[in-house]
């Protein structure tokens, strides 16, 4: 094995970026900063698809790695593969995601600091497959020991469990992540993984009550329904056909040839048992999975007072066995709302149109708490407390901008969160450039880039930011309306679009029936609808101000830790391999900031390399250094490059690198070096 990957690698710093002319063409370069023209856009697509066409799906930015989705199997993740880049230098390999997870992983080793990759893109550019191919990296890579592989097991079957219940079938991506997910590896100080930690991001609850046109519900309920055992189907009271339930059907494409929701329940179920869930906690988990579709199937009806009634109780009564509630309690809170008046409480019968809105806020806040507590289950099975002292390495799957031609609350909220990370990018790359020149004592230029701290503080500013706005709308007394709070910020921020964010920020769930479901025997709804928040009369946090205190400490975290980034781009709409949209990708590079990280990356110098690597790979093009150079390398570099007639405005020497500053002069170096 070694000499073969010894043979690859040295093969492959034969067609390295560096590599023959000829080569360079047709593949392009692997790294953007070797790119002449490197702030021309249309130069840097070129690179890019002249790699895609050739199957070449990763890019560098430095160390930032771009990649496409290629929509096919490429064999580019075999065990073979992983071994090739095992302790292997970044630039001596093509990239590869495999790269990333390496050098990360090796640093975390020898420096024994934290680190994070992030992972952004638009919906279907391949985000989520690329922190499976890296938790599969370092679960078959890092040394193991036979009593850590339930740690190792627990940590990979996380995943289906939470896909399952966390993702479903868009437009965009038929298996599309709904919630933001942060994923911390924990590894002892041998480099084991030995536990982990997720946390987890708005989840996209309205999904539940509706679907748009060609989307489907989360996948579970797909996978209960066509996987699920007779006798537990029997028990919760579903019968198999998807099409039957409001909940599913909306969408029109409850059966989905593309997602196989048969095997898919095989795999959960087996994924349920590794992560150690008990026969009790599934009986109660799809007891709430099951409720949420019989509350779906509820038919409200107009009786002669105008008020809503339930005709036929069949579902009420499949709800209030599974979750443990009284049916009539639950009928009662599902058509009434209490209110409370002076010193007692009046009930009030809701109309048509607010039962089906609390019907619909309870089966959303059901659902929603149920994941939020399905991650502190995963977590407690990740937990391990015999270790103490671990470094980590956090993966972060995150939805990138979202620009739609109708834009929501969520594309607020996840643009808002992207502008924060890109924020956190450009400085910790301006930093890390200004921190290495000054480490090796070359000149820093400044160099111009967009800072979007503005864009930041419109969003969260206390008291002047829209996220403060919309809570105060949101608490005003009296009659606050969309209108209202488009009139406030038109007042405070200037003219905009159209804004329907009110609900959805308040994400209202009527008192009455949250005393219903805190009251629940189900096990686990207990966990998820605590007494004491019936006690307490203030009001919950907005969902924007929630969203804006985890990204806050999302950030916390991030802050503390190395970074590696991996940007990921949808190559068309139509899922299809080998297709490449210029237009859909040009967009993406945009709002990915990849130029912007381009020119903040280059700021000067295309490609630095420490003294001893750039001898050791041209000191035969001189006669000084060839076959050995005895001095100290920076020495000997000064003699080749003298030698090879580098111009003094060509580079300049740091303390332990050289810096060149254009790709040709290398380039140049590089084709004297293949003859
Ligand atoms: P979302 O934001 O909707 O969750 P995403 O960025 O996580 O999107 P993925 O689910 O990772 O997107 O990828 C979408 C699909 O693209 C995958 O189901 C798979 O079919 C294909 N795909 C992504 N990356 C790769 C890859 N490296 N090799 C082969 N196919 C891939
Ligand atoms: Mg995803």
């Amino acid at each position: 094995m070694g000499s073969k990957k010894e043979e690859v690698r040295r093969k492959h710093i034969r067609l390295h970026m560096e590599g023959a002319l000829t080569a360079r063409d047709k593949v392009g370069v692997q790294d953007f900063v070797l790119l002449d023209a490197y702030t021309s856009e249309s130069a840097f697509l070129d690179n890019l698809r002249k790699r895609f066409s050739e199957n070449l799906i990763y890019t560098y930015i430095g160390s930032l790695l771009v990649s496409v989705n290629p929509y096919q199997e490429l064999g580019i993740y075999t065990l073979s593969q992983m071994e090739l880049y095992q302790g292997v230098n970044f630039f001596e390999l093509p990239p590869h995601v495999y790269a990333i997870a390496d050098n990360a992983y090796r640093m975390m080793c020898s420096e024994l600091n934290n680190h994070f990759i992030l992972i952004s893109g638009e919906s279907g550019a391949g985000k989520t497959e690329a922190s499976k191919k890296i938790l599969q990296y370092f679960a078959v890579t890092c040394p193991m020991t036979e009593s850590l592989q339930v740690a190792r097991d627990r940590l990979l079957f996380s995943n289906p469990v939470l896909e399952a219940f966390g993702n479903a079938k868009t437009l965009r991506n038929d298996n599309s992540s709904r919630f933001g997910k942060y994923m911390d590896i924990q590894f002892d100080f041998k480099g084991i993984p030995v536990g982990g930690h997720i946390i987890s991001y708005l989840i996209e609850k309205s999904r539940v009550v509706y679907q748009n046109q060609g989307e489907r519900n989360f996948h579970i309920f797909y996978q209960l329904l066509e996987g699920g055992e007779e006798e537990l189907l029997a028990y919760l009271g579903l019968e198999r056909d998807p099409q039957l339930y409001k909940y599913l059907s909306q969408g029109r494409c409850a059966k989905e040839s593309s997602v196989n929701d048969k095997n898919d329940w095989k795999t959960v179920s087996n994924a349920f048992s590794v992560i150690d869930f008990t026969k009790d906690d599934l009986e109660n988990l799809f007891g709430i999975v099951a409720s949420v579709l019989h509350l779906g199937n509820i038919c409200f009806e107009e009786n002669q007072q105008g008020c809503a009634s339930v005709p036929d109780t069949h579902e009420i009564k499949w709800i209030a066995k599974l979750l443990g509630v009284h049916p009539w309690v639950l009928l009662e809170a599902l058509t009434h709302r209490k209110i409370e008046a002076k010193t007692e409480e009046v009930i009030c019968p809701l109309t048509l149109e607010l039962s089906a809105y609390a019907r619909d806020a309870m089966a959303k806040a059901v659902y929603g708490r149920t994941f939020t507590w399905l991650v502190n289950k995963i977590n407690s099975s990740l937990v391990n407390k015999d270790f103490t002292g671990k470094t980590v390495i956090g993966l972060l799957d995150i939805y990138g901008f979202e620009v739609f031609d109708k834009n929501g609350f969520e594309q607020f909220c996840i643009n808002y969160c992207n502008e924060k990370l890109q924020q956190l990018l450009i400085e910790r790359t301006l930093k890390a450039e200004q921190a290495e020149y000054e480490m090796e004592g070359i000149e820093w230029e400044p160099i111009q880039y967009f800072n979007n701290k503005i864009i930041c503080d419109l969003v969260e500013e206390r008291h002047k930011g829209i996220i403060s706005i919309l809570d105060e709308e949101c608490i005003r007394p009296g009659p606050a309306t969309d209108l209202s709070f488009l009139e406030r910020l038109e007042e405070r921020v200037g003219k905009h679009a159209h804004f329907e964010f009110l609900e959805k920020n308040n994400d209202l769930l009527y008192r009455h029936l949250k005393e219903v479901l805190c009251r629940s025997k189900n096990r686990i709804l207990k966990e998820c609808f605590l007494v004491a928040e019936l006690e307490n009369r203030r009001r919950a946090p907005t969902v924007g101000t929630q969203f804006k205190n985890s990204l806050s400490s999302l950030l916390e975290i991030l802050i503390s830790k190395e970074p590696s980034y991996i940007r990921c781009i949808k190559p068309n709409e139509r899922k299809e391999p080998s297709k490449f949209d210029d237009f859909l990708i040009r967009h993406q590079v945009k709002y990915l900031g990849l130029m912007e990280h381009l020119r903040v990356r280059r700021a000067g110098f295309a490609y630095r390399r420490k003294y001893e690597h750039f001898l050791q790979r041209y000191k035969s093009l001189c006669p000084d250094t060839w076959p050995h150079w005895h001095g100290p390398p920076e020495e000997g570099v000064e003699r080749l490059i003298k030698y090879i007639g580098y111009k003094p405005e060509e580079y300049k020497l740091g303390r332990t690198k050289i810096f060149i500053r254009f790709p040709r002069t290398l380039f140049a170096t590089e084709d004297a070096f293949e003859f």
